[in-house]
């Protein structure tokens, strides 16, 4: 006889849409054409997914209190603010999964006194080795600081792949957008969710098989576009990361930036 696996616990999923940004399509959409110049407004969130046992924070965001070198953008509130908005105080956060180590992603990670922060081993080692070092882009796409506190942590989980960190929650290594990126699948009372983050940046990124311009390897942001979808239990469970649609396909918390995904 085999032993019942446990069900999956259904997870709470909010998006929390704590920045906008007047960004350019041609930053979103990898090849230029003649609509490259056009406006294309980017949002920036951090999503937390809540069960009975677990509070898991998916990325950290952009702390307001420090220079951000990114023209255009208008913080709506620090995301630490967006979490209290939800009944949530940092110290409850047991979790900190960080999709990837880029700077609008990590910027608050360390006001998480309790959380596991929980890395892909490929995305370390890329980070603190040679050729991020002299890959001129990379250093403004990665905030030093954040990087130190979270690999010097001994909170650090590191991953390697796929791993469930609890029952309805697990990570998942796609790399593309940067080297070790993952995403999040999480269960729901709507089914499984995909935290995309930018293996997703835009919903038309996926729809037009168009990736945006920043990434680490092409086959596998094209690989991580197939896989997102395979790990989803529908199309609009997919969460992107930067896709301002995120808060119309989504209903609004009153009295906060939080939009419900289910
Ligand atoms: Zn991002």
């Amino acid at each position: 006889m085999t032993s019942p696996s446990a069900a999956p616990e259904a997870f709470a999923v909010h998006a929390i849409h704590f920045a906008s940004r007047e960004g350019l399509r041609g930053q979103h959409f990898l090849g230029h054409d003649d609509r490259s110049a056009e406006p294309h407004p980017t949002a920036y969130y951090v999503w937390l997914a809540v069960s009975g046992r677990r509070v898991v924070l998916v990325d950290a965001g952009l702390d307001p209190d420090r220079h951000v070198p990114m023209p255009g953008l208008a913080f709506h509130g620090s995301p630490v603010d967006g979490l209290a908005a939800l009944g949530v105080a940092p110290a409850d956060v047991t979790d900190v999964v960080l999709t990837h180590l880029h700077h609008d992603h990590t910027g608050t990670v360390a006001r998480f006194p309790r959380a596991r922060y929980v890395v892909q081993r490929a995305e370390a080692d890329y980070w603190t080795g040679p050729v991020a070092a002299r890959i001129r882009r990379e250093h403004w796409l990665c905030a030093e600081p954040d990087v130190r506190h979270v690999l010097g942590s001994d909170r650090l989980a590191l991953v390697d792949g796929d791993r469930e960190l609890a029952p309805g929650l697990g990570v998942h290594r796609v790399g593309g957008h940067t080297a070790g990126m993952q995403v999040v699948r999480v269960h729901t009372v709507a089914g499984w969710v995909v935290l995309a983050s930018d293996a997703v940046h835009f919903t038309q990124n996926l729809a037009d098989d168009r990736p945006a311009p920043i990434l680490h390897a092409m086959p596998d942001v094209y690989a991580a576009f197939d896989r997102v979808r395979e790990l989803a239990d529908a199309p609009e469970l997919v969460v992107p990361g930067h896709d301002p649609e995120v808060t119309r396909r989504f209903p609004a918390v009153p009295g906060t930036r939080a939009h419900r995904i289910a």
